[in-house]
């Protein structure tokens, strides 16, 4: 290639990229810069920075979806320029969502006839699909309320302490209290039975999740359903359930298709699904079903008409992009059921194979149980000298990307790591972690006790100074080690 320069560029292209000026220059980070810059010179200021972020494939943090094919990669490439709000433009993107809303549906054993369509939509994740639903349910309880002409100003939800932040915003958004039911040390998920306990006559709807984002564990909704039909027999209520599924509602169907907690259970009026954790996509796409038309309030449905047909809308934004729709459907068609049930079961496999090597160290107790979403929630059978969170630092020098956290209130003496299985953590990566694990808990145990030393330090304590300095030595080895022996 022959580069021309001239008066304008004053040579700027001839520059190597790192010796331009733009790179040496310190970036714009408040305000917006005066003047423009090549577009080379951005996409490399950029993609340089991004390079401190974490590796999204060893985040093991998150359920959500971090690989999928190059031909759907494609696609979604393809389909960024297009919004999805615009159906009468992208007729066929909303035929799409209207075919994997029917498909889930029918997954989720939603009670309509092959021809009959299907009551939900996409969303940009079970956040959204939940207070999607949480309005429907409050919606419906207010006007029952009207009608008896009593108030409708103290509406509730039951759910247990194990909730993911999103029910905490919907009621802080909403106008809606949380009954949280109490978790015990060794039990992190909802007693149902406790749950029917705390429901009133306020009570909007109880929410059983399914897949907890603390332990992966799904709650029993089979029982919850038969102790809620009980209930509302004896007092005359109709309080209704939800099944936040974010996790759970792509691996049920797949791995325990004779569990019952969908829409086969007849209080369970609506379900939410993250199509980005294991529909297989990634972020940016949610799925909330009703199970009929008379679970959802008419008047919070805007009609679109594209083509003839009505298009029904019910969403808390309006523009936003088609991809995520499309490569749902992708999945759908391209795996089938089969290949779903064959990814879940090989995450599944992996977890096992996890679950035995880290309690095979001898050092963790397993939190997490055999039924539920392929994670592997630990904790420290003794920390005195050294806790979770030290471990969770010490794997992060190796790449990974483990949390360590407390349980909520009334089980919160108990600290513990999770690691989530997707579909592209394969068994060699989980050999692979065991393995540095072990030498994580080696290097900690080798330590001398920090906590130990520091309340030596403060009592005063005659060699305190001493051992502190054997303290210091002993970490500043260990991180020369870690850098050159580099991580992999
Ligand atoms: C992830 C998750 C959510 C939130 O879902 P997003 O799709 O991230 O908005 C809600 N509930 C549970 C149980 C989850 O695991």
């Amino acid at each position: 290639m022959v580069l021309i320069t001239t008066a304008a560029d004053s040579g700027e292209s001839l520059h190597s990229t790192f010796a331009s000026r733009y790179v040496q220059k310190p970036l714009p980070r408040f305000k917006m810069p005066e003047a423009e810059i090549p577009r080379e010179a951005a996409y490399q200021i950029i993609s340089d920075e991004l390079m401190l972020d974490g590796n999204p494939r060893l985040n093991l943090a998150s359920f959500v979806t971090t690989w999928m094919e190059p031909e759907c990669d494609r696609l979604i490439m393809a389909s960024l320029n297009k919004n999805y709000v615009d159906m009468d433009e992208y007729p066929v993107t909303t035929e799409l969502q209207n075919r994997c809303v029917n498909m889930i549906a029918h997954l989720l054993h939603a009670p309509i006839g092959d021809e009959e369509a299907a009551v939900g939509m996409g969303t940009v994740g079970s956040s959204e699909a939940i207070m999607l639903a949480g309005l429907a349910f409050k919606t419906r309880w207010q006007k029952k309320r009207r009608a008896q002409g009593r108030s409708i100003l103290s509406p509730n939800i039951v759910i247990g302490a194990n909730l993911q932040v999103c029910w905490e915003k919907f009621a802080r958004y909403f106008e809606v209290e949380l009954k949280e039911v109490k978790l015990v040390e060794g039990c992190y998920v909802m007693d149902p039975a406790k749950a029917v306990e705390m429901v009133d006559d306020d009570t909007i709807c109880v929410v059983s999740i399914l897949g907890s984002t603390l332990t992966g564990e799904f709650e029993d909704v089979q029982l919850l359903n038969q102790l809620l039909s009980e209930k509302n027999a004896q007092t005359g209520w109709d309080i209704p359930i939800h099944v936040d599924a974010a996790s759970g509602g792509f691996i049920a169907p797949f791995i325990y298709p004779e569990l019952e907690w969908d829409f086969r259970l007849p209080l369970v009026k609506s379900i939410n699904v993250s199509g980005h954790k294991y529909g297989l996509v990634y972020p940016g796409v949610g799925w909330a079903l009703w199970r009929c038309k008379e679970d959802l309030p008419e008047e919070l449905i805007f009609h679109i008409n594209y083509l003839g047909s009505d298009q029904p809308s019910f969403t808390l934004n309006f523009s936003r992009g088609s991809s995520q729709i499309i490569a749902q459907y992708y999945q759908f068609i391209r795996l089938g059921f089969e290949g779903y049930k064959n990814i879940l079961e090989n995450c599944m496999a992996n977890a096992r194979a996890l679950r035995e090597g880290i309690a095979d160290t001898g050092k963790f107790k397993i939190l997490s149980k055999e039924r539920g979403a392929p994670v592997v929630a630990f904790s420290l059978i003794d920390s005195s000298k050294y806790t979770v969170f030290d471990i969770s630092e010490g794997l992060r020098r190796y790449g990974w990307i483990v949390p360590a956290y407390t349980m909520p209130a009334d089980a919160s003496d108990v600290a513990l790591l999770r690691v989530v299985i997707r579909e592209d953590f394969s068994r060699g990566l989980a050999e692979r972690l065991v393995s540095h694990l072990s030498a994580v808990v080696a290097e900690l145990g080798a330590a001398p006790g920090r906590t130990a030393t520091a309340a030596h330090l403060a009592a005063g304590e005659e060699g305190g100074e001493a051992a502190a300095e054997e303290i210091a030595t002993f970490w500043r080895r260990l991180a020369h080690r870690r850098k050159t022996s580099g991580v992999c």
